[in-house]
């Protein structure tokens, strides 16, 4: 796999990252290393870092691999080196911002991989303006082992944006569902996006209320998929990256699809292993666009 060149990276300020203890096995169960992982995030750098740059990275490390402990952390290391980005966010709850990592390049990502940050997961704000959240999120969430159920939603859903004239992209999340990501222009406040997303939820259930739910309680779900529209916020509503793999124990990654797939894609095919042969499909294609292509929010969601 391709090293630093050709990845514009500046060696001025950043040198090109070498893994330590690189047989050190991160998922045992598929046989990946650490020297593995880097491997697979310098092949998807380039289709990775469009949405990871400027972004507040929220990381879950596991230094001893999946079958052992993991903990999100969101405050960047204070070894750091001082070539790696951050931003200050203020934290609602505790007393001090929190200066979080932004991975802009590929030195910062594989930084990271070789700390043993497994997943990736991203604030939907950018650093100039950690106040306007520029992405909308769906999170389908499927009952245990009912993928198909997650598709059957996730078509629904795309449905439902293609009529409020809303630009979307759909992806595994490399666990049991899937996500509809829609980039927005930076005009509501979190508050006003949590609302927008709460009403796009209840559309979406109104025309299926017998597949979908937007009760939060597992309680009166039924076997129903949940949209849980609280996702949307602020900087600490995150979202697991592209291309993030996830510290289950078969190594699946979160991977883009275009809508059309949905009907045939199996997720438990895309992982660490597989992904980097399947950069020629068409959504890691369509998601480079996606990430430039901004929706404003029509006054039906804002108003509702
Ligand atoms: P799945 O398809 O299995 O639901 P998921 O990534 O959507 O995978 P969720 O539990 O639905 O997992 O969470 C949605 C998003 O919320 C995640 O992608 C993640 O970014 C964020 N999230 C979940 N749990 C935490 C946590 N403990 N701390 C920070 N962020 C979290
Ligand atoms: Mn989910």
């Amino acid at each position: 796999m391709g090293e630093g060149a050709g990845h514009g990276m500046s060696a001025r300020t950043a040198p090109h990252v070498e893994v330590s203890r690189p047989d050190k096995l991160l998922w045992p169960e598929p046989g990946i290393t650490k020297r593995d992982h880097v491997d697979y995030l310098t092949a998807v750098a380039d289709h990775m870092l469009p949405w990871l740059r400027g972004r507040p990275l929220t990381m879950v490390r596991a230094p001893d691999g999946v079958e052992g402990e993991r903990y999100f952390q969101k405050a960047a290391p204070s070894y750091a080196p001082a070539w790696v980005h951050t931003v200050e966010i203020p934290a609602p709850s505790a007393r001090r911002d929190v200066a979080y990592v932004v991975c802009d390049d590929l030195p910062t990502l594989r930084w990271l991989g070789n700390q043993a940050t497994l997943e990736f997961h991203v604030g939907p704000v950018r650093r100039d303006r950690v106040d306007r959240p520029d992405l909308l999120v769906i999170d389908i969430d499927p009952p245990e082992g009912a993928f198909d159920a997650a598709v059957e939603v996730a078509m629904l859903v795309l449905e439902v944006l293609d009529d409020l004239g809303l630009t979307s992209g759909v992806k595994t999340t490399g666990g049991k569902g899937l996500h509809v990501v829609v980039p927005i222009e930076r005009r509501v406040d979190g508050r006003q996006l949590q609302r927008a997303a709460a009403a796009l939820t209840a559309i979406v259930a109104e025309r299926r209320p017998d597949l979908v739910t937007d009760e939060f309680r597992k309680a009166d779900r039924a076997g129903r998929v949940m949209l849980d529209p609280s996702r949307n916020g602020g900087a600490g509503a995150t979202i697991v990256a592209p291309y993030s793999p996830r510290t289950r124990p078969e190594a699946p990654v979160s991977f883009p699809l275009v809508p059309e797939q949905l009907g045939s894609i199996d997720p438990s095919h895309l992982t660490v292993r597989t992904v980097p042969g399947l950069l020629d499909q068409p959504g890691p294609a369509r998601w480079t666009q996606l990430i430039e292509e901004r929706s404003r929010l029509p006054k039906r969601l804002l108003d509702g």
